[in-house]
């Protein structure tokens, strides 16, 4: 079954990892710690899970703070390991566990990495929120894990880390994210005669919308994402198209395709979840349901496929359509873009920059159409300090040089947002919007 691994085709694509071993192939059963079950990613995972029980044996459950649903979730898979954000939200879930199960439970990062790293599980799905996930990602790839990453951040923050990391370590990476996932499919087994890899975008709830129109948006609209039931931060990037812009970067990372050669294209009905163009002109595309089931059990399921409590796709449910990218009215597209020529600090500005604008828009504390803006102004403030490429260094070095150029990304991004009109208008402005390039 390693043939179906992407690259193994021929050079030209460099898959982040290589196949996982036979024995985990191979094996009748799966150890499972799943971060960020509570989540929407950890929910539909345990829906898979709950599929196939004599497959899966739960080993771990973390979550920031919905301490009563991760201990629901304990309750129903008895897991020997539980971690939380905090002491508060420990004392919180210890007191919701009912007497004679006495899980551990672990606290914070370092709970988290060591969660990560159990010895008892042989995978790990990596689904926290935004930049929290960097940490628990690195921990299971240095413990050489299978991991299914829906944490998009850990490869936009630390891609080149965690494909040296993987390497090392012969951890392996199985992309949950549903338009790495389809490419993922398509690439089985090929590799030299890619062209193009072409990343599928529904558009999200504004598409078609003019400037003046985005201007009154509210984070009430915002949120309403057409085809996919998600979380806030990822519902509020699929708004604005950061979240495509990430997945450029994701892909960037995954694949080792240079970054000219993935492209994006508007398909509203997100029914084909990805395709990649070969050499001749053909196009392989992986089509579904719009249920990131599908996805999830890809991969924990891997190189297997089960049937699954997913409704089968309809085609002549309604017509499929394709456009290009609005990137004048939705720059944040082309800011992830041209991050990444940059690589290392420009792309930790980015994710930051947009984590905190996003966090503001959802406060009601600037407009939607800052959030590009927002992100714009804090790359150009980067690019104005550490002109030139920054080397990533040791694991440890790295890492902490990251999470403290995050820090530091996020704190002058809420000060531009205080600041009064005129003085906020003027370096929004000197920022530009990133320009029009698809
Ligand atoms: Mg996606």
């Amino acid at each position: 079954m390693a043939e179906l691994w992407p690259g193994l085709g021929g050079p030209n694509i460099d898959y982040i990892s290589a196949p996982p071993a036979a024995t985990w192939r191979e094996a009748q059963s799966r150890s499972l710690v799943l971060l960020g079950s509570t989540g929407s990613i950890g929910r539909n995972a345990l829906s898979v899970v709950e599929s196939q029980p004599d497959f899966f044996r739960i080993v771990g459950l973390a979550c920031a703070r919905n301490v009563r649903l991760l201990a629901e979730q304990a309750v129903r898979w008895r897991p020997g390991h539980l971690a939380v954000l905090d002491a508060t939200a420990a004392t919180a879930l210890r007191a919701l566990l009912p007497k004679g199960y006495a899980p551990h439970i672990l606290v914070g990062k370092v709970g988290y990495e060591a969660l990560a790293s159990l010895p008892q599980a042989d995978t790990v799905l990596s689904a926290q929120s935004g930049s929290a996930g960097l940490a628990a990602t690195l921990a299971a790839a240095l413990a050489g894990k299978v991991i299914c990453l829906a944490n998009k951040e850990s490869l936009v923050l630390a891609g080149d880390l965690v494909r040296r990391i993987c390497r090392h370590r012969k951890a392996v990476v199985l992309p949950v994210d549903s338009e790495h996932n389809a490419i993922f499919q398509c690439l089985a087994g090929r590799g030299q005669e890619v062209r193009r890899i072409i990343l599928t975008a529904s558009g999200g709830p504004f598409l078609g919308k003019s400037a003046a129109d985005l201007q009154h948006v509210t984070p009430a609209q915002a949120l309403k994402h057409p085809n996919w039931n998600m979380g806030a931060k990822i519902s509020i990037d699929s708004a604005t198209l950061m979240n495509k812009g990430l997945e450029i970067i994701e892909a960037f990372h995954l694949y080792g395709l240079p970054v000219e050669r993935i492209q994006v294209l508007v398909h509203p009905q997100s029914v084909i979840h990805s395709l990649v163009e070969f050499h001749d002109g053909s196009q392989l595309a992986q089509l579904g349901t719009a249920d990131m089931r599908l996805a999830i059990a890809a991969c924990l399921l891997w190189p297997q496929c089960r049937p699954l409590p997913v409704p089968a796709l309809d085609l002549t449910a309604r017509p499929l359509t394709f456009q290009i990218p609005d990137v004048e009215n939705f720059p944040c597209l082309n800011l992830a873009r041209q991050s990444l020529e940059g690589r290392g600090g420009r792309c930790v500005t980015l994710n930051a920059a947009n984590e905190a604008a996003v966090e503001l828009f959802l406060a009601g504390r600037c407009t939607f159409t800052d959030i590009p803006r927002l992100v714009a102004s804090a790359l150009k403030a980067h690019e104005d300090r550490t002109p030139g490429h920054q080397p990533l260094c040791a694991p440890d070095q790295a890492r902490d040089g990251t999470l403290s150029l995050e820090q530091e990304t996020r704190i002058l991004t809420e000060r531009i947002a205080r600041l009064d009109g005129q003085s906020r208008e003027l370096v929004l402005a000197q920022a530009g919007d990133g320009g029009t390039q698809c």
